[in-house]
């Protein structure tokens, strides 16, 4: 699903990925992990190409995101992409928020988009907030939401970065389920968070990244117990 090949990106003088060599099969779920720095955001980002590389080839769901044959709305509405703040639109309910790009972009009809949201609001356990504002929300109800969100677009892939690090610790848990359910229904998701026991239990890799390059990529029981750099080591010395 996701292939990248010698991966380099640069700002300016800055190299933030140093030749990213990763494949990610349909189904599997990476966690990534490594230091604030370390060029994880980065990476997610050049997969739906929000950014562009410097060198190197992507291919995501048979497509490259940096040529100009590719359509990337239509690569963009296949990778699903939740964040740590959780942008909801304000002004619109909770069900309007997961309808808006399907009826914008895929030209559902608003019938069937409303029956798809409150599917999806159902599976994060959300259904009585339907009609609320984001604002009547907790934080991790409003993250619920955004995996809801994510998930109309029918996306053969899903990417978080950080998507419980803003919240208060009594509502990680929440999200967190809503992920491992999601990764035992088969989606192919790619992960970057700080939640150890996630990545332990749902992992079926871990990929370790320092200074932009991946250092590490290995099942999460040998990593866990059996980290082979000094790097990894130290890691997790200071998550743990
Ligand atoms: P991580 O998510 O692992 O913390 P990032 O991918 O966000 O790391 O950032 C990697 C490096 O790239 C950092 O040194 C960061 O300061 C730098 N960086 C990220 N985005 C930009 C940008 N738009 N312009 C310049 N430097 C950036
Ligand atoms: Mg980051």
């Amino acid at each position: 699903m996701i292939e990248f090949t010698g991966v380099q990106k640069s700002y300016g003088d800055l190299e933030v990925l140093n030749g990213i060599d990763l494949s990610v099969a349909e189904g599997e779920v990476v966690v990534l992990l490594g230091p604030s720095g370390s060029g994880k955001s980065t990476l997610l980002r050049c997969i739906n190409a929000l950014e562009d590389v410097s060198g190197g080839t992507i291919v995501v769901n048979g497509r490259d995101p940096h040529s100009k044959a590719t359509n990337l709305n239509e690569l963009r509405s296949g990778v699903g992409f939740v964040f740590q703040h959780f942008n909801l639109y304000p002004h619109m309910t909770v069900a309007q928020n997961i309808m808006l790009a399907p009826v914008r972009v895929k030209k559902v009809s608003k019938d069937v988009a409303r029956r798809r949201a409150m599917e999806l609001l159902e599976r994060v356990g959300m259904t009585e907030k339907a009609d609320s504002l984001p604002t009547q929300l907790s934080g991790g109800q409003q993250q619920r939401v955004a995996i809801a969100r994510a998930l109309a677009m029918d996306p053969a892939i899903m990417l978080f970065d950080e998507p419980t690090s803003a919240l208060d610790p009594e509502m990680i848990q929440e999200v967190l389920e809503v992920m491992v359910d999601l990764a035992g229904s088969g989606m192919t998701m790619v992960v970057v968070t700080h939640e150890m026991g996630f990545a332990r239990k749902v992992a079926d890799r871990v990929v370790f990244m320092d200074g932009g390059r991946v250092v590490e990529s290995a099942a999460p029981d040998d990593f866990f117990a059996r980290p082979s750099t000094e790097r990894a080591q130290e890691f997790l010395r200071r998550v743990s």
